[in-house]
């Protein structure tokens, strides 16, 4: 059973005990590490870092995300771009606090988003697997964006160097439902230290890439709309270097682009799966109790089943509204609703 945390603070070492029961909400990266390092987690792996097996579950395993070819790129020939020295002005700043409009009222640029179910695209109520994040810039229009994206220099001066300057658009073809599963494990037993992570991203049979894929072609074509066309969109054409041998454009150059440019959105998750008690793979149950321990629960994405076609912040916020109402009801506290 658990019965309390224990913590440092400010160089001092607390431990705090529980009357109730310890809500663990460290997040899909760290939620795992903790439970694995408090003994739940599997056997093989915490032997191997010299952690003695209170319960032996699949904790760490299911790690998903949504992730797209970054730096899908294309030149416009208005200046109706963002660009860091046009929209880092006063008046920008000013027009966003007082009336919250402007461009940073565009969260890091977004504009729009479609969501696309590509098994089906004309079924408004099909469940989407593909998602276009339409930025209004690109990787040119902010010097810090190349350490950012942590792009090497040399690729990023080959394709980017010849427009540095230009206005330009960009699209990530995100997927929303991965079949590749990550993991998280240990380092070691220091609590201190960062775990691993492991996203194995593209590990599976080839799915994956094919919906990126679609997402692209649908990118392009949507540039050559008359709506984009008023803009005088083009898409930049200079090559990766180390993806050039298979022709720009080429389905094959597209699945080499998105394999070498890989952005995440940093929606981990699912890492301490939700399932029935005869799922080899559950971590928590239906009332997110940690299986086996008596007094503990895990209140985050990590709980996530499978990542959901939508993005994370929300559904977490709404899996612990869920988890505040079961803990009242599971210690007898009764529910209020707001009027
Ligand atoms: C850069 C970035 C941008 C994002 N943008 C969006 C977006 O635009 N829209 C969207 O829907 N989602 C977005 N997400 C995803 C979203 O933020 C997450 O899905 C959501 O926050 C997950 O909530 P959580 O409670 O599971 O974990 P978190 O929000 O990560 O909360 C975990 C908390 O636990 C703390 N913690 C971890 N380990 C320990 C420890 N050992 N001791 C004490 N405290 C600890 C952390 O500091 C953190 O405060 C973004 C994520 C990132 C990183």
């Amino acid at each position: 059973r658990a019965f309390g945390i224990e913590f440092t603070k400010g160089g001092r070492r607390y431990v705090i005990k529980a009357r109730r029961e310890v809500v663990v909400s460290a997040g899909a990266i760290n939620s795992p590490q903790l439970l694995m390092l408090s003994g739940i987690g599997p056997r093989e792996h915490l032997a191997e870092r010299n952690i003695t097996t209170v319960v032996d579950l699949r904790v760490g395993y299911n790690l998903q995300d949504h992730w797209a070819l970054g730096g899908l790129t294309f030149i416009i020939n208005s200046t109706d771009s963002i660009r860091a020295e046009r929209v880092a002005t006063l008046n920008n700043v000013i027009e966003y606090f007082s009336q919250h409009t402007g461009p940073f009222s565009a969260p890091s640029g977004t504009e729009a988003l479609a969501f696309i179910d590509t098994s089906d695209p004309g079924d408004e109520d099909g469940y989407p697997d593909l998602e276009l994040l339409f930025v209004a810039g690109s990787l040119v229009s902010q010097p810090a964006y190349r350490q950012l994206f942590a792009i090497d220099r040399y690729v990023y001066d080959e394709v980017y160097g010849p427009i540095r300057n230009r206005d330009t658009w960009m699209v990530f073809p995100m997927l929303l439902l991965p079949e590749s599963k990550g993991r998280i494990i240990l380092r070691n037993k220091n609590p201190f230290e960062k775990p691993l992570i492991h996203p194995n991203y593209f590990s599976d049979g080839g799915h994956d890439q094919k919906v990126i894929l679609h997402g692209i072609r649908k990118a392009i074509e949507l540039s050559k709309t008359k709506a984009f066309q008023k803009y005088g969109s083009r898409l930049h054409d200079v090559p990766l270097p180390t993806c050039a041998r298979h022709g720009f454009n080429t389905d094959a150059y597209w699945y080499c682009a998105m394999k070498t440019i890989t952005n995440t959105i940093y929606h981990h998750c699912c890492t301490n799966k939700m399932g029935p008690s005869d799922d080899p793979d559950a971590v928590v149950d239906p009332k997110l109790r940690v299986y086996g321990v008596g007094g503990l629960r895990v209140v985050d994405a990590s709980v996530m089943p499978h990542v959901p076609a939508a993005h994370t912040n929300a559904p977490t916020m709404m899996i612990a509204e869920k988890a505040a109402d079961i803990i009242k009801q599971d210690w007898g506290i009764p529910i209020t609703t707001r009027k």
